[in-house]
């Protein structure tokens, strides 16, 4: 066993069932001229497995000490080691085609995944397809469907890019430590964009972000500063609904009507 002690700021909770091993690496389907970066690689509990599978694999890791002993352990012609934070990372450096190739996989530090999502969404044009280890809840969010307690931006955002895909839960004997909560596994896959289109990204941005930072009012309400209840109306929706009823389509006429109605 490898002497190194788990570190909380760096959300280290280190898988150690092999079944629970063996089943993401079965989701994931690693063939060997994959194009594939794990994301927090840790004591190589993943990127191990991974390399029976792929003949190359980069990791992006933070911990200077769990570098040094990956170093030691895999030879660098299999394991290209990126010491950086992830928040930081340019993944489009990696990528050869600069079109969905690369694919994104690992147990996430729990501490910084919603930022890595928002970081990721902005990197989309490269990615083919992405397996990540989350909270129970973060990936139930993920996943959820408008009119549910869990739908909220972070659904809204994430499905407007990606399908996503609630695979299996994990519990938290799997890790070493053990988190204080269950874990599951996400797919997330790039798609074109649904119809309608955002004609302004960064508005609609804003607008899915107000409407749910007010999860109890009528949207009439919470997204005034975008748009009047007649020009909700307009489109068709019901400006008495909340947030949490909205489909990601009519997150998105609403924001090109806002365009339409800022720009007139
Ligand atoms: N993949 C290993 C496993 O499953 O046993 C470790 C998973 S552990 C939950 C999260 C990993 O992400 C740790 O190795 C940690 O050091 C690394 N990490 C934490 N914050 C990071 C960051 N900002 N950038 C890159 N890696 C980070």
């Amino acid at each position: 066993m490898s002497m190194h002690k788990a570190r909380k700021r760096f959300g280290q909770n280190f898988l150690t069932d092999h079944n629970i091993i063996d089943k993401i690496v079965r989701h994931i389907q690693p063939q060997p001229k994959d194009l594939m970066v794990e994301i927090g690689p840790g004591q190589g509990a993943l990127t191990r497995p991974l390399l029976d599978a792929v003949e190359h694999l980069h990791a992006v890791e933070l911990d200077r000490d769990l570098i040094a002993l990956l170093q030691r352990q895999i030879h660098p012609r299999r394991l290209t080691l990126h010491e950086s934070d992830v928040l930081k990372f340019d993944f489009r450096t990696l990528s050869a085609t600069k079109q969905h190739d690369l694919r994104v996989v690992g147990n996430l530090p729990y501490n910084i995944s919603t930022p890595i999502m928002f970081h990721l969404i902005e990197q989309l044009s490269v990615v083919k397809d992405m397996h990540f280890m989350l909270q129970k809840e973060m990936v139930t969010r993920l996943t959820a469907a408008p009119n549910s307690k869990h739908w909220g931006r972070l659904s809204v955002m994430v499905q407007y890019h990606c399908n996503a895909e609630y695979l299996f839960t994990v519990p938290p004997q799997a890790f070493s430590p053990a988190p204080k909560v269950d874990s599951a596994i996400i797919r997330l896959t790039p798609r074109d964009p649904i119809t309608p289109t955002a004609q302004d990204y960064a508005l609609f941005a804003r607008l899915v972000n107000q409407a749910f930072t007010q999860r109890r009012k009528a949207i009439r309400n919470s997204i005034k500063p975008f748009l009047s209840a007649e020009a909700i109306e307009s489109t068709g929706i019901d400006p008495s609904l909340r947030p949490d009823a909205l489909s990601v389509a009519q997150y998105v006429t609403l924001a090109n009507t806002a365009v339409t109605d800022l720009g007139a």
